[in-house]
């Protein structure tokens, strides 16, 4: 095994938060993320590298071991399985709930529901959990546009604000899960390169814990 750690980030609004948060536990990429083409950086810890991929790629980088380390969303995270990956330490970052949705006012469908989702295995979970039969649709994106196109009844999404719901003349409905990043470690990889990840861990983690006592104006 390398001696180097690879930290796979997650691309987008994730990384937007995560780069503060690795900056607070003095962790900085040795070039300017927003000005490269490139996908893998050196960090001003020599023996730390960054890449930089799509965030439902991280789970599969980390437990197959191209990546020692990851940060991910609970919900790509619950979408993948959690096979092969540890996950310590909850970053407490892009906090969100993963739900179901429909247009406002409308019951939903009491027989077998139409559900439009990029979260294929965790909607088949929980309405089996619910006992509600689903014929669960995956889409790529717009998941909002399936009900007012009546591809679906129902859609799963990630909610923040409620703002996109809203815009398209839809509301939430049932909270399927908190959503926060979390750190993943490959398992082989935590106990090979313990004496790495244990150090990177513990910045990591009095980073977010002094957040927490000192919320950011
Ligand atoms: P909002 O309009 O604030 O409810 O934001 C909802 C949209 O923003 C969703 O469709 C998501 O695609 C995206 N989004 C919001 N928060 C997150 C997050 N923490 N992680 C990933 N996507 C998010």
């Amino acid at each position: 095994m390398s001696k180097q750690l690879i930290l796979a980030l997650s691309k987008g609004r994730i990384l937007e938060e995560t780069l503060p948060l690795l900056a607070d536990a003095g962790i900085t990429p040795v070039e300017d993320l927003g000005k490269s083409r490139k996908l893998l950086f050196d960090t001003n810890l020599p023996d730390v590298k960054l890449v930089i991929i799509r965030a439902t790629d991280v789970p599969t980088y980390v437990q197959l071991g191209a990546a020692d380390v990851g940060i991910a969303g609970k919900d790509v995270l619950l979408e993948h399985g959690a096979e092969g990956l540890y996950e310590p330490l909850d970053l407490d970052i892009a906090r969100c709930k993963l739900m179901t949705a429909g247009v406002t006012g409308q019951l939903p469908a009491e027989a077998r529901r139409r559900v439009a989702t990029k979260f294929v295995n965790v909607a088949r979970r929980y309405y089996a959990e619910q006992g509600i039969q689903a014929e669960v649709i995956k889409l790529y994106g717009a998941m909002e546009l399936a009900p007012l196109m009546n591809l679906a009844d129902e859609i799963v999404d990630i909610v923040d604000t409620g703002n996109t719901l809203r815009a398209n003349g839809m509301e939430p409905r049932e909270l399927i899960a908190h959503i926060s990043t979390r750190l993943v470690v490959n398992k082989a990889a935590m106990t090979m390169k313990h004496d790495r990840i244990k150090p990177l861990l513990a910045r990591l983690e009095s980073a977010v814990k002094k957040r927490q006592t000192q919320p950011i104006e």
